[in-house]
């Protein structure tokens, strides 16, 4: 059996980033189930794995394109304090959330502090990395209609949304 569109797909992997720090791996959480063909993973990677095979190994060289995007400089903005929450303490490198327009909470870093205002980075954290893949493929089979309807995998790892 090959890897191919609608095939639930098991892999162990390893991510790194250009200089070799391990950005992400499946590690604690047992292998990592997708839904092949479905986004479920980054493009490049998911291109990468077409056509394979249990048992296959492979080094998958990611350009931010088919990774997690290029950095958006229009995605970096200035917010002033007295709009943030009366009890936050800004800092460098701190994490929060914000409201879009569509209602959705989106995760904003602090990229800067100054008297009057701070400045957001709502690019995603890899955004413009090249990303390092290590995979091992650890099994394939079918989807089920269902998880073929909600477009990704069901059952241990996958979603336990049911
Ligand atoms: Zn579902």
């Amino acid at each position: 059996m090959q890897i191919q569109t609608d095939m639930v797909v098991s892999i162990e992997y390893t991510l790194k980033n250009d200089a070799g720090e391990i950005l992400d791996a499946n590690d604690e959480a047992g292998p990592l189930h997708y839904l092949h063909g479905h986004g479920n993973i980054v493009e490049g990677l998911e291109t990468a794995l077409a056509g394979r095979s249990v048992g296959d190994s492979l080094d998958v060289s990611v350009a931010p394109e088919q990774g997690y995007g290029v950095r958006d400089e229009t995605l970096i903005f200035d917010v002033p304090r007295k709009n943030l929450p009366q009890d936050l303490e800004p800092e460098v490198g701190m994490q929060l959330g914000m409201s879009s327009e569509e209602g959705e909470t989106v995760p904003v870093w602090i990229r800067s502090v100054s008297a009057e205002s701070v400045r957001l980075d709502a690019n995603h954290e890899l955004a413009g990395e090249t990303l390092h893949f290590s995979v091992k493929v650890l099994g394939i089979r079918p989807s089920t209609p269902q998880e073929l309807a909600h477009g990704h995998v069901h059952g241990p790892g996958g979603h336990h949304h049911h």
